[in-house]
């Protein structure tokens, strides 16, 4: 079963050209770490997938359905794919809850008491149910990217994007959060994580891909990846 299948994608930002004729296929189940020097197309790369980002050339699958093919396509992917950026984008005015029910409630109609029902299931897995109520600027940033987590789990993903998770966080708080991307790993989620976190990708990567200038120049299971001169 494949969840993902980038066929020759080009994506240019005017006359910059960031991802070069990739070809890509990720198994349901299957983890992948990208990593690769700042700059050489990782963000990129996973934004296409749920179409943050418009692509020129080539064309992405998920699940078998065309990405590039009209509007509608687009609202089932992105209640199939679930992402996590560098900066929690948490809404600021909202509480923990609020921030995890809004999605389900607007996009797939959930009733208020489904909702919060499913939120307080996955506050509880990534281990902060106490901190419901709070508002994202009461939290540590640790607390808010697994609120973030949790939100994107509240509309039952698929598979879910990360886009360096970590990057943003003081570094007593990297683990917590590396913590329940790995529960989340053993859980079976197909995961694609951009992360400079090698320990992480060490111990949960099914594959480790190495970009450079928009190009996909290696992919190896980790144990070869790290090993190699
Ligand atoms: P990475 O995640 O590997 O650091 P990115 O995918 O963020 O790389 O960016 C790849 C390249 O595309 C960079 O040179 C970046 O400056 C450029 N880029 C990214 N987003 C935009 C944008 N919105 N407009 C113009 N250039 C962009
Ligand atoms: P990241 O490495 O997390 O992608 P960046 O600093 O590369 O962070 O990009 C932050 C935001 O700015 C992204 O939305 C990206 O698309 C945009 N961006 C990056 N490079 C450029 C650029 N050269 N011109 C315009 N927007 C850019």
């Amino acid at each position: 079963d494949i969840a993902v299948r980038m066929e020759g994608v080009d994506k240019h930002y005017d006359d910059f050209h960031a991802l070069k004729k990739i070809d890509l296929e990720v198994r349901s189940g299957e983890r992948i770490v990208i990593c690769g020097p700042s700059g050489s197309g990782k963000s990129t790369l996973i934004r296409c997938i749920n179409r943050l980002e418009e692509i020129q050339g080539g064309r992405i699958l998920v699940y078998g359905r065309d990405l590039t093919a009209g509007s509608a396509a687009v609202e089932a992917i992105r209640r199939e794919v679930g992402m996590v950026f560098q900066q929690f984008n948490l809404f600021p005015h909202m509480t923990v809850l609020e921030n995890c029910t809004l999605a389900p409630r607007r996009v797939r109609s959930v009733s208020r008491e489904e909702a919060e029902a499913t939120a307080r299931r996955y506050l509880e897995r990534v281990r902060i149910p106490e901190q419901a109520d709070k508002y994202p600027a009461q939290l540590s940033g640790g607390q808010q990217q697994r609120v973030a987590i949790a939100r994107a789990l509240c509309m039952n993903p698929k598979i879910m994007l990360f886009d360096e998770p970590t990057s943003a966080l003081d570094p007593e708080m990297v683990q917590e959060v590396l913590d329940t991307m790995i529960d989340l790993a053993e859980g079976g989620m197909t995961m694609l994580c951009v992360t400079h976190e090698m320990g992480f990708a060490r111990k949960v990567a099914d594959r480790v891909v190495f970009m450079d200038e928009g190009e996909i120049v290696e992919t190896a299971p980790p144990s070869e990846f790290f090993t190699r001169p």
